[in-house]
């Protein structure tokens, strides 16, 4: 049983650990000692932290704790993307994937015990959804990913780049994802510019409003689809928020600078990707600072899309080329391991009881 009682350092920025040291008598000063222990130097013993006081680490490990999830199970990839399952104090399992490429190494953090949208060809969605995480256990992703690589501090970055790109929808978890993402950019925490940290949505409008005043990192939306009609029912999310409202708010975001939005179109066969769907997507792009993902679709089990097949990428590549956007195919990493995007599945307890529920309809029912 986790004491409850305790507070878990983890969940605090530095403005939160600050408040906590003068809540106890300390030093604002015990913040940033604190930080570079735990993320500087991957330390969340308190009695290892020698320039803290015996008597403070004694009343640390009263008041306090370093909460990190177990490794329920660590899989390798066999071109070197690595999974974890970490198991929450409460039961539940996350799922965090390590992507390494020749100059960074990327970190793919969830945000949500499963996701509670409902996009038709994502994993994670057929899962269902349980609850939010903390931000103590967002940010303790990376620790334990640190770690299990053998991060050592002091400048050495095996993590140059987050991802919240994992289970769940960062926006619909707004707080705790805010919070963590600036222990990920602070100094004492992770360091990482925010170039280095993209944020995913599948779109939803006022969180990215907000998320502009917030934290503007880089952001990606899980674009799909070219209309409205399309999207409403790739990813039901589009019926609240529809096409023209999101990419205006990407075209703020963005503002006036060398900053692009990067889209993500996943590839299904026969779905979204005719040549009539790329030329579509470049008129709808126009005028709004784009990048393109395009992602061949990842199967899963039960699921009624098919993978577009790589001349039909090729094709729609080509389209989106020559009409001057950027755009990449993103290399399918870790499909061995089904650690590749919207494979991600984790182990919960499905409180929307959505698989149940159209298994029984036989179809994927809208949200
Ligand atoms: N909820 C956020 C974060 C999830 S990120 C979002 O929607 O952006 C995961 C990315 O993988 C998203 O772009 C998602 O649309 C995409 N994805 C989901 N399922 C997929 C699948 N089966 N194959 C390929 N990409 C998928």
């Amino acid at each position: 049983m986790t004491d409850t009682a305790r507070t878990n350092l983890l969940d605090l920025d530095r403005a939160g650990l600050e408040t906590f040291f003068s809540a106890h008598g300390e030093k604002p000063f015990r913040a940033t000692q604190l930080m570079k222990w735990v993320y500087g130097h991957g330390v969340a013993d308190f009695a290892a932290m020698t320039n803290i006081s015996k008597a403070l680490q004694t009343r640390l490990q009263q008041l306090a704790e370093i909460r990190l999830p177990e490794v329920a199970a660590d899989s390798l990839s066999d071109d070197g993307s690595r999974k974890w399952l970490f198991r929450l104090a409460d039961g539940n399992c996350i799922e965090t994937v390590f992507i390494p490429e020749a100059d960074r190494g990327t970190l793919c953090v969830s945000s949500q015990v499963g996701c509670a949208l409902n996009c038709s060809f994502c994993s994670t969605a057929q899962q269902g959804f349980n609850r939010n995480l903390t931000s103590g256990e967002i940010i303790a992703q990376l620790w334990m990913a640190a770690h299990l690589l053998g991060q050592r501090g002091e400048g050495e970055r095996i993590i140059s780049n987050v991802v919240m790109m994992g289970m769940g929808e960062p926006l619909l978890n707004y707080d705790n994802v805010v919070r963590a993402m600036r222990l990920m950019l602070d100094d004492f925490g992770y360091g990482l510019s925010k170039r280095r940290i993209t944020l995913s949505t599948a779109g939803v409008v006022p969180m990215i409003r907000q998320l502009r005043e917030d934290c503007d990192v880089s952001l990606a939306v899980s674009l799909h689809a070219p209309n409205d009609a399309l999207r409403n029912e790739l990813v039901p999310l589009n019926r609240k928020y529809p096409i023209r409202e999101l990419l205006d708010t990407c075209r703020e975001y963005v503002g006036e600078g060398r900053r692009r939005v990067t889209f993500e179109y996943v590839m299904l066969a026969g779905v979204n990707d005719s040549d009539q769907h790329a030329r579509e997507l470049v008129q709808c792009l126009s005028g709004v600072p784009a990048k393109i993902n395009l992602i061949p679709f990842n199967p899963f089990p039960q699921t009624r899309y098919l993978r577009s097949s790589n001349n039909r990428i090729h094709r729609f590549f080509e389209i989106l080329n020559q009409a001057g956007i950027v755009t990449i195919t993103r290399k399918t990493r870790g499909d061995d391991i089904d650690a590749a995007c919207g494979q991600l599945a984790g182990q919960f307890q499905d409180r929307t009881r959505r698989r149940e529920r159209s298994q029984s309809a036989n179809k994927v029912s809208p949200v």
